[in-house]
């Protein structure tokens, strides 16, 4: 029987490059459902090609170009901001493939761990600030979350090697962003096309930009705590230019996996599908004897504040890293739309965590309040 999939963001990076793993994985794979936000041409043309069962948009102000656009496809067309949990929980529907960018992907994220359904989850941002809510709603439900994310997924694959309680140590390795080697003025200054050239990944706007401020490794390191069930303290970040080492994990005896790989993200969005088996797909192979050399060095945690401010906000727990979060998710907006300096974001963090009491848990609506907040107070600090 064939595996039923959901992909809830088809239309950004991580969705075009799912569609394109369930192409070259054949009929076993099916594309079931799509959603998108805005983008409503893109969507509709995923919709006469893959021929979904549903197709959901979240922005209700685009929802009647969308029907027209759909007329006579003999999908069924959700709209509104509930229509991705809608889709998410659908008995219909297998494997959900979270693509959403931001905290706007909570809710179905939660919505397919209540279901049951096995979460490919690439989008971090859910686990980030409900972490501990989405884990124990999917233990509860007997959904498994498996990773998109490619360090993550090099963790998930790595430990497969040994026992929860002989790890030593989760290694995340990080491009080290298009900054590695700038100045702090060149870095605090830097312009929006400049930020949004990644070296060594393609991919949306939002994560390119969490990568050049490395508040995207940050976020890995929270959702490194929440996926693997583990403390920062046991959680190291080690720059590595070349993405060709997505991440490690050190075991008690001294003995270090990694996982390798070209930097694609087709290859952990594969494995998330056919795990646990490995099946041949369409990420092109290593060829080590072509690269020559893989470095490694330590982060620069005072070029990178917002990194530093990620290992203390993941030790501090609570509602720090949704503030966290939503402050960097509203700055990042800001800096796209050209109202702000690079070097502001990171700043507007810290105003953030600096006003803001640190609550050592919280209930969804209270984290939906502070996330709102955090997001308010940008607004505020960034615009005339
Ligand atoms: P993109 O910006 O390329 O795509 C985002 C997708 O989400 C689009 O389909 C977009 O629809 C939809 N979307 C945007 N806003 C909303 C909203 N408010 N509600 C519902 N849907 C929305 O992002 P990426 O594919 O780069 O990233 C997706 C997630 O995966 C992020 O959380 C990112 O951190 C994570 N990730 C991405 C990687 C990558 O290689 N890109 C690698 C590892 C993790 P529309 O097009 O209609 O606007
Ligand atoms: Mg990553």
């Amino acid at each position: 029987m064939s595996k039923r999939i959901a992909i809830l963001g088809s239309t950004g990076s991580i969705g075009v490059n799912a569609l394109r793993v369930i192409d070259a994985l054949g009929p076993q794979y099916e594309v079931a459902a799509l959603t998108a936000h805005n983008n409503v041409g893109h969507l509709a043309e995923q919709v006469r090609r893959y021929r979904p069962r549903h197709v959901a948009l979240s922005n209700p102000a685009k929802s009647i170009e969308l029907k027209h656009l759909l007329n006579g496809c003999g999908a069924e067309i959700l709209t509104g901001p509930d229509s991705l949990p809608q889709v998410a929980a659908l008995p219909g529907i297998d494997i959900v493939i979270t693509a959403v960018v931001g905290a706007a992907g909570l809710q179905a994220a939660l919505a397919a761990a209540e279901a049951g359904k096995r979460l490919a989850i690439a989008n971090k941002e859910p686990l980030v600030i409900a972490g501990q809510l989405l884990t124990e709603t999917a233990r509860a439900n007997n959904a498994d979350i498996i990773p998109v994310d490619s360090e993550h997924s090099a963790i998930f694959q790595a430990l497969q090697a040994g026992r929860p309680e002989e790890v030593n140590r989760i290694i995340l390795t990080a491009s080290g962003g298009p900054f590695r080697n700038a100045n702090p003025d060149e870095i605090r200054n830097a312009s929006v096309e400049k930020a949004l050239r990644h070296p060594t990944w393609s991919m949306g706007p939002k994560i390119t930009v969490d990568c050049a401020t490395m508040v995207n490794k940050a976020l890995e390191v929270i959702e490194a705590v929440w996926l693997f069930n583990t403390t920062v303290d046991k959680i190291a970040v080690l720059v590595h230019p070349e993405s060709v080492v997505h991440s490690m994990v050190e075991f008690v005896d001294g003995s270090v996996l990694a996982q390798m790989g070209t930097p694609d993200m087709c290859l952990p969005i594969q494995y998330a599908l056919t795990y646990p088996k490995r099946l041949k797909g369409i990420s092109s192979h290593l060829k080590l004897d072509q690269l020559g050399t893989l470095t490694f060095e330590k982060p620069n945690l005072e070029l990178f504040r917002a990194l530093k401010l990620g290992f203390e906000v993941a030790a501090e727990g609570g509602s720090a890293p949704v503030v966290y979060n939503a402050a960097n998710e509203a700055a990042v907006e800001e800096f796209l739309a050209g109202r702000i300096k690079f070097g502001r974001i990171v700043e507007l963090i810290e105003l953030c965590l600096d006003k803001h009491n640190v609550r050592p848990s919280l209930s969804l609506q209270e984290l939906l309040e502070v996330d709102q907040w955090a997001r308010q107070e940008v607004a505020r600090a960034s615009r005339p």
